[in-house]
């Protein structure tokens, strides 16, 4: 069986990047086959698995816009079970580009679809938006992880996110699912954290993952070394509780 999961929050910031990867990562190093897919313009995700952006020949720009077939985009990381479609620059373009043109919310899925059988996994780590790219994702996904990071106005703008998921489900993919919502940086200094948990968990109940992820200086150090936690310090408190959430989203398999 293979899953799509796209992870998103038009809010910047909340952790999608820092999950996709190391999700990823964990889940590859639990044996799991995992595909990510780059489709925010910033290629965070991309440049955090160690690719370097100007050695791209072909990116999620090409396969969306250009009909490249996926495989001739997909590029092994420095992590074995672990592949992704780079994004570059190249993609800000995008949501102006298929304004115009046919079938434009279902390019992603249409693409994907190709190598699917290959995967145990896609993470498609989406833009700080909900526009066209996001909804291509959540087109091409069958589920959705939301992060959402343990602060003040926790929930601010998460209605429009549910509203689009709502959308999309109606017109575009009626078999789209709410996979988990991620509580993330949580400080376990301040009560603040303790609250946000507890409102979170009053909106989605049961959606809400067991494991939450705790501030971790290690996490945000290692993707300016081109890693994932997991090669980066697998003993730190970032490796192990991005690996407890692959077992988690392992056993709603
Ligand atoms: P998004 O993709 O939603 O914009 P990122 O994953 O890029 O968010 O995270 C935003 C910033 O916070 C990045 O600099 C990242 O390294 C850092 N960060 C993310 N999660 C954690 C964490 N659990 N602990 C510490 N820093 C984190
Ligand atoms: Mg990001």
């Amino acid at each position: 069986m293979s899953k799509t999961i796209a992870i998103a929050n038009q809010k910047g910031g909340v952790g999608k990047t820092t999950t996709s990867v190391n999700l990823g990562a964990g889940l590859a190093s639990l044996g799991k086959r995992v595909l990510l897919v780059d489709i925010d313009p910033q290629g965070n995700t991309t440049s955090g698995v160690g690719i370097n952006k100007a050695d791209v020949e072909n990116c999620i720009y090409d396969i969306i816009i250009n009909e490249v077939h996926p495989k001739d985009a997909i590029n092994p990381t420095n992590i074995e079970g672990l592949d992704i479609i780079p994004a570059t620059i190249q993609l800000a373009g995008a949501e102006i580009e298929l304004v115009p043109t046919i079938s434009r919310e279902v390019r992603l899925k249409k693409s994907l679809q190709l190598v699917k059988p290959n995967y145990d996994y896609i993470l498609i780590d989406c833009p700080p938006s909900l526009g066209i790219l996001t909804i291509n994702s959540l087109t091409a996904a069958d589920s959705v992880i939301i992060p959402i990071q343990c602060e003040y106005y926790a929930l601010e703008g998460l209605s429009q996110l549910l509203n689009t998921v709502r959308l999309v489900q109606k017109h575009l993919n009626t078999s789209l699912k709410i996979e988990g919502v991620l509580l993330t940086m949580l400080d376990a200094r301040t009560n603040l954290g303790i609250q946000v948990i507890e409102e979170v968990k009053k909106y989605f109940q049961e959606k809400v993952y067991k494991t939450i992820i705790p501030r971790n200086i290690r996490l945000s150090e290692a993707p300016s070394h081109g890693q994932s936690i997991i090669t980066y310090d697998p003993r730190s408190k970032g490796a192990e509780v991005y690996l407890e959430l692959a077992k988690e989203v392992i056993s709603y398999e």
